[in-house]
């Protein structure tokens, strides 16, 4: 079984988020498990300026909405990198200075067409496995162009970014003008990209059970809830896992101690160089760290409001982030406000998120939705408790205080400010009150399994059933 995993974005090499985490560490519990899985990316600038060693695989040439399209195709280990310096030579994957290309829709058709010519090009592809808009159409030009003996599954990691475009943009694709309608790829007169993997890939995943359920409500369908609904005989939820390799807290080299569950004085050296950093008042306040989007989705708004009174609590806090503009200004001036119990870093820090997680009590997710999230696993491997509602790969991944027998995690029970300060208030008087109640927190939360070895299977048995199915049809 041959799978070409194809992805907008893979850890080391670009990453805005986690997709890029899941598209470098599904493939690799893949091929342990005995898969020949390799993974496709766009050649970014910044992966020629870094110097890996590059082998030129192939040439390709496609008809396109340009007349002909050509790219050059090289290699990196598992990885393959598209070349085309006229769409992906340029700083940024997705936009620059907070602004979207406005040829995206030209430059992952080009990928995706790309992707289905290099697997043409190796010859022995059962599955190309798409992710999130950027390769959705994969699987159309499958359909388009009557591709025999490659069958395609598309992977939703966040329903939120379907790449809508204008009706006007339609001839780049160069696909047929039937599969501008409703039922296929048209969203209210405009072209929706998300929508092709949904409706010709031959199945559809999320990145975990309850994600999958959600979107086919009206609360968290953003306007697809019906079409999924209507392919739910092909739409599973498998959650992600976390590389346990390169999150490691007894052999992390991004971390000035590293520990262990059964040895934690390396996590209060950990905590000590965090409050350092951010120059923090060196007391027994609690820390509680967020790292990621700062956009509404994760709840950062509520964390805003809700900044005078976990301060006011005596908590410390840590952010670090990009994203909404206002965001990031608000938490600025929150930081200048509150010296010593505020820390804020807006930017993509890879070591400084590694020293989050190892040197925080608690880490804040109080996600409006949540597709999977990764930043709650990551806590629990470092021993720092999620504090997470009680949505998608959250509800999935996390069990809180109060829901069973061997708790790690606290809830928000809903995204409002509110129940956020009721949480992060329980967390305190937790901490500071009820010792081994923590400690039996963390342990359980560092003793849990979110390494992919399971998931991996599942996405192994979703494999073999479409192999299965498509040699049926011979
Ligand atoms: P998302 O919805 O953005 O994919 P996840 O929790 O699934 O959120 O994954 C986020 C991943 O990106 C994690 O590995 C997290 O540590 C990383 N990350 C997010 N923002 C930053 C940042 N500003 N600096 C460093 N790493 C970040």
């Amino acid at each position: 079984m041959k799978i070409l995993f194809c992805s907008p974005e893979a850890a080391p090499y670009a990453k805005t988020g986690g997709l890029a985490d899941v598209s470098s560490a599904l493939p690799a519990e893949l091929r342990n498990q005995g898969i020949d899985c390799d993974v496709v990316i766009p050649l970014y600038k910044s992966i020629k300026k870094s110097g890996i060693p590059l082998d030129h695989v192939t040439d390709i040439s496609f008809l396109s909405g340009q007349g002909i399209s050509q790219g050059r195709v090289f290699s990196h280990e598992h990885m393959f990198f598209i070349e085309s310096d006229m769409y992906f030579n340029r700083d940024g994957i997705y936009s620059y200075a907070n602004r979207d290309f406005p040829d995206n829709l030209e430059r992952f058709a080009f990928f995706s067409r790309a992707c289905l010519e290099l697997a043409l090009a190796l010859g022995d592809v059962d599955i190309m496995h798409c992710n999130d808009w950027q390769t959705a159409l994969v699987p159309a030009y499958i359909r388009s162009l009557d591709v025999r003996g490659i069958s395609s599954c598309y992977t939703i990691h966040n329903l939120a970014y379907q790449g809508i475009f204008d009706a006007t943009l339609w001839p780049l694709l160069f696909l047929p003008y039937e599969f501008f309608n409703p039922s296929m790829m048209e969203y209210y007169g405009r072209i929706n990209v998300m929508k092709a993997g949904i409706v010709f890939a031959d199945r559809v995943t999320t990145v975990s059970p309850s994600y999958s359920l959600e979107i086919q409500t009206p609360e968290f369908g953003s306007g697809l809830e019906g079409l999924l609904r209507s392919v739910s005989y092909k739409l599973s939820g498998i959650v992600n896992g976390i590389d346990t390799h390169v999150w490691d807290p007894a052999h992390d080299k991004l971390i000035p101690c590293t520990f262990s569950p059964g040895n934690l004085a390396g996590k209060v050296s950990c905590r000590e160089s965090l409050k350092d950093r951010f120059s923090l008042e060196q007391n027994k306040a609690p820390v509680f760290g967020l790292i990621g989007r700062l956009v509404d989705q994760k709840g950062i708004d509520l964390v805003i409001s809700a900044m005078d009174g976990m301060i006011s609590m005596g908590a410390q806090v840590v952010v670090l982030g990009t994203g909404e503009r206002w965001h990031e200004e608000n938490l600025r001036q929150m930081a200048s406000a509150y010296r010593g119990r505020l820390g804020v870093c807006i930017g993509f820090d890879e070591a400084l998120a590694h020293l989050i997680e190892a040197g925080s009590d608690f880490f804040l997710m109080p996600s409006r939705f949540e597709p999977c999230g990764l930043n709650q696993m990551i806590s629990m491997r470092y021993g720092t408790i999620p504090i997470v509602t009680c949505v998608g790969g959250l509800k999935d991944t996390v069990v809180a205080l109060g829901e069973c027998e061997h708790p790690y995690g606290l809830r928000v029970s809903r995204p409002t400010t509110r129940d956020l300060l009721a949480a992060v208030g329980e967390a305190c008087s937790i901490y500071t009150d009820r010792p081994e109640l923590f400690s039996s927190l963390r342990d359980n939360a560092m003793k849990r399994n979110v390494d992919w070895t399971q998931s991996a299977i599942q996405y192994r048995t979703m494999y073999d059933e479409m192999i299965n199915f498509r040699e049926s049809k011979r």
